[in-house]
């Protein structure tokens, strides 16, 4: 019996890490017939493993730092609009480990729009000297 050669789908992506699934919910939402397959399953690589931190990418100035920022800003507003209740929005404590680092924070702090604050005394005295 001879084989149809139209597909039923529009894309195929192979992989079901997060990027795999994003892209198939995002070619879905707009309208797109979107086969996701995985040699193992969804989440098998290193979207199983991770630690689901979406944190900001601490840099100076430049492109990649811009593209990072709006990545993790849509990410943001994803979990918190569809998975409210397993999305927790908490300050983070960045450590500088050397002064080069130091620098790079300053920096980060002087151009971002993220709210950002002075460590509190009393967590600044938990801190060893090195950091
Ligand atoms: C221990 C650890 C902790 C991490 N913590 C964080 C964190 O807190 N925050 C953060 O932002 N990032 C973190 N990361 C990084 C993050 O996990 C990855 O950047 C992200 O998961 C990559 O997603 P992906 O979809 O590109 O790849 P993957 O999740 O690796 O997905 C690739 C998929 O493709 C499939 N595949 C591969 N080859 C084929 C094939 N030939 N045919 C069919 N299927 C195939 C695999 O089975 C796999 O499921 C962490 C990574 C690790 C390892």
């Amino acid at each position: 019996m001879p084989t149809s050669k139209i597909s039923p789908y529009d894309v195929i992506i192979i992989g079901a890490g997060v990027n795999g699934c994003c892209s198939a919910y995002t070619l879905r939402q707009g309208g797109m017939r979107v086969a996701l397959v995985d040699q193992e399953g969804i989440a098998a690589g290193g979207s199983g493993a991770a630690g689901a931190f979406i944190s900001p990418k601490i840099s100076k100035a430049g492109e990649l730092k811009e593209i990072i920022h709006q990545a993790q800003a849509e990410a943001l507003d994803f979990y918190t609009s569809f998975f409210p209740k397993y999305t927790l929005v908490r300050p983070l404590l960045h450590i500088a480990n050397s002064s080069k680092e130091g620098e790079k924070v300053e920096s980060f702090k002087r151009e971002t729009d993220l709210k950002h604050s002075h460590l509190p005394h009393k967590i600044e005295t938990m801190l060893s000297d090195e950091a």
